[in-house]
């Protein structure tokens, strides 16, 4: 009922404010930063001085909202593993072949598709640098650790217009008990790379770092878009992206609905998505472009791959599953019968992870 509730005023909100996109991310249990043992960032790409310099945050002061100096440090932290985590990216986009997994064939056809990646990845740096707010963009981060959104999710962005994004950072991004048994839940960046010492990190684990969701944030900006719309979450979690890529996504199947529920019940697939009363269905492939799991898992592949001197493997429940989502029955262009989803499945259900 609480879950209703909160549905409800969460949806009202959205719908109220004019031109506004509300956006939602990672939930759930988190473990402190441990300063202690934070590795040092990649230094073998070209854009190692980006790496490193400060990070020039806008926090608000508005009371309610503000950060206290802890969560300050362990935000900066954070933009920062994300600042090398999209250069490391941007540096070599094809490394390991994520990209091949997650952004599909009709998209890296598009012209300049290598020059949209590469300007995407630039822009998120200068977000997450704060380049972007001498710019014609400002982000602001607020704490409002218990605002209603917080109630399921980490952190979420919010873009009121075109020039000003706010990125809320939950209570449950500073949680210190993670519960490893839950399905979804996101960690330090430095706790993930401790995991992959020990050799347990794969990449839905990899992606459920505190960085991956600030990658997976960004995308939910305008400005990193480099055009008017911010992205949005086509599709949720690993499975479900890769789907997105190889053009067998259908929103109204299997985990499909649940997602709409968490993106408003916007229809952003199908026939005629421009039409709010028609339901959602198969996505279009180069849909990846604006799904920001998409651009999330490729950046935290390589990232992780690098740190971790090994290639991150997609998780071993999926490992055999390349073909989720194709249905014996089901044709990727058959949008309309009902009976599309026979057969159908959209894999491990791994959202709302964010
Ligand atoms: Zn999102």
């Amino acid at each position: 009922m609480t879950n209703l509730r909160f549905l409800h005023i969460f949806v009202t909100l959205c719908l109220l404010a004019i031109g506004a996109n509300a956006f939602s991310i990672n939930r759930i249990e988190n473990r402190a930063a441990d300063t202690s043992c934070a590795k040092t960032p990649n230094t073998s790409n070209p854009d190692d001085d980006s790496n490193n310099k400060n990070v020039k945050i806008n926090y608000s002061t508005q009371e309610g909202e503000t950060c206290t100096q802890e969560q300050k440090g362990e935000i900066e932290t954070e933009f920062r593993n994300a600042i090398a985590m999209v250069n490391s990216a941007k540096a070599d986009w094809s490394k390991d072949g994520y990209e091949d997994i997650f952004f599909a064939k009709t998209a890296q056809k598009m012209p300049k598709y290598k020059e949209t990646v590469h300007d995407t990845l630039t822009r998120i740096t200068e977000m997450l640098d704060g380049t972007v707010n001498a710019k014609d963009y400002t982000l602001t981060v607020t704490c409002a650790g218990k605002a209603k959104s917080c109630a399921k999710f980490v952190a979420f962005m919010k873009q009121a217009d075109k020039t000003h994004g706010t990125l809320n950072v939950c209570d449950h991004f500073f949680d210190k008990n993670i519960d490893r048994k839950q399905e979804r839940y996101v960690d330090t960046t430095d706790n993930r790379l401790e995991q992959c010492e020990n050799g347990s990190l794969d990449l839905r684990d990899a992606q459920r770092s505190r960085a991956g969701v600030l990658v997976h944030e960004s995308i939910h900006t305008s400005y990193a878009m480099g055009g008017p719309d911010p992205g949005e979450d086509i599709a949720y979690g690993l499975d479900a992206a890769r789907l997105l890529a190889m053009g067998t996504f259908d929103r109204r199947c299997g985990n499909g609905p649940a997602m709409r529920a968490l993106t408003s019940n916007k229809p952003l697939c199908g026939k005629t998505p421009q039409d709010p009363k028609t339901e959602d269905g198969l996505c279009k492939s180069e849909l990846c472009m604006q799904n920001p799991d998409s651009w999330s898992f490729v950046a935290t592949g390589i990232w992780f791959s690098e740190q971790c001197k090994k290639k991150i493997q997609l998780p071993q429940e999926d490992g055999g599953k390349t073909n989720a989502g194709i249905s014996s029955k089901g044709k990727p262009n058959d949008n309309s019968a009902e009976s599309h989803c026979n057969g159908y499945s959209t894999g491990v259900a791994d959202f709302p992870f964010d």
